[in-house]
């Protein structure tokens, strides 16, 4: 297949280069000349626990610069780069290009829908953890899995081709009907988790340095979770419970991924995760108070960050 990735950080470029190991042909597509210089000089250099190679059979291009329709665009970007991305890409995208958005947060679909046939997008969630380690070089430990569907939940061809590519680059994926609930699980992780270290610049574990931490990250989870189920969504609760406190307790010195983004000056992805929870909550005339709150302030910590 000829797989075009869109957003070509941490997850794209992990993606893009097991996607090329297992012999499809790649273009990353990124706005980081930076990164796309290093990878078209030395290649991908990718570290997992199988230690690290050079990825050398790979296209990096500025999304702009592609010419060629893809049979599958993956997007992974971050949530609020989406829309400027495809628009940028549109060349890649012909009558038959699959869509594939792995994204965290809620809308992926719809994003992806406002560039091409809705029946050709589909929609999943994954496990595998990556980072960007400069210029040319990712890494990725431990082991992950991706769930996805199509977004109007048809069985197609297209489907069976991705999942069928994603499992050859050793990547677990699986077609599942139920994805939407781990999506809006792996939403509720992150409106509690997420957030709450944004604002506090506290690490997972630090969460727990006052006995109402664990507390507040909880109340977090069942707000969204009664905004799922009021939308018909069946979130295991007692479960996303159960992953908050394994975090709390064993991933003590994490520093999720909207922390990271406040301490590098960067807009965080708040708005598709508290955001999307909130306006969801909206439509169900349901009160998310602590959820409300806290998207109000990593709003104000991002408004602070990109004056
Ligand atoms: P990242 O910041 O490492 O990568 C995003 C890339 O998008 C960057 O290289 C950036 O230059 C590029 N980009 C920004 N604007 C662009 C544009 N207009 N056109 C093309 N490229 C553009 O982010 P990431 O950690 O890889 O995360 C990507 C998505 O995957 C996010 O939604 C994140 O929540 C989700 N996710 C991340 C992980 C993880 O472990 N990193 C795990 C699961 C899901």
């Amino acid at each position: 297949m000829h797989i075009a990735i869109l957003g070509a950080g941490a997850m794209g470029s992990l993606f893009g280069g097991l996607l090329a190991v297992a012999g499809h042909r790649v273009t990353l597509l990124d706005v980081d000349d930076a990164h796309l210089n290093a990878i078209n000089e030395a290649g991908l250099r990718l570290t997992t626990d199988a230690g690290e190679r050079v990825v050398a059979n790979l296209e990096a291009l500025r999304p702009e610069a592609a010419t060629t329709p893809a049979d599958l665009l993956i997007v992974f970007t971050k949530t609020l780069h989406t829309q400027a991305a495809l628009g940028a890409a549109h060349a890649v995208l012909g009558p038959q290009t699959a869509l594939l958005s792995l994204q965290n947060g809620l809308g992926n679909a719809e994003r992806l829908a406002q560039f091409a046939d809705p029946a050709r997008v589909m929609i999943g969630v994954t496990t595998w953890p990556a980072d960007k380690n400069g210029p040319g070089r990712v890494s990725s430990h431990g082991q992950g899995v991706i769930r996805l569907m199509s977004a109007d939940g048809a069985h197609s061809p297209m489907l069976s081709r991705t999942v069928q590519a994603l499992n050859d680059a050793g990547l677990a994926c699986s077609a599942d009907a139920d994805v939407w609930a781990a999506i809006w699980e792996k939403v509720a992780f992150n409106s509690a988790l997420n957030s709450l270290c944004a604002v506090t610049g506290c690490t997972v574990g630090e969460l727990t340095n006052v006995p109402d931490g664990e507390a507040l990250a909880l109340k977090i989870v069942a707000e969204v979770a009664a905004v799922a189920h009021a939308h018909g969504v069946a979130v295991n609760e007692a479960h996303v419970a159960d992953n908050v406190r394994h975090a709390l307790a064993h991933h003590r010195a994490h520093r999720p991924s909207m922390l990271q983004d406040v301490i590098a000056g960067r807009k965080t992805e708040i708005e598709a995760i508290n955001g999307a929870v909130v306006e969801a909550a909206g439509m169900r005339a349901i009160a998310v108070p602590y959820t409300t709150a806290l998207l109000h302030l990593v709003r104000l910590v991002d408004a602070k960050d990109s004056v």
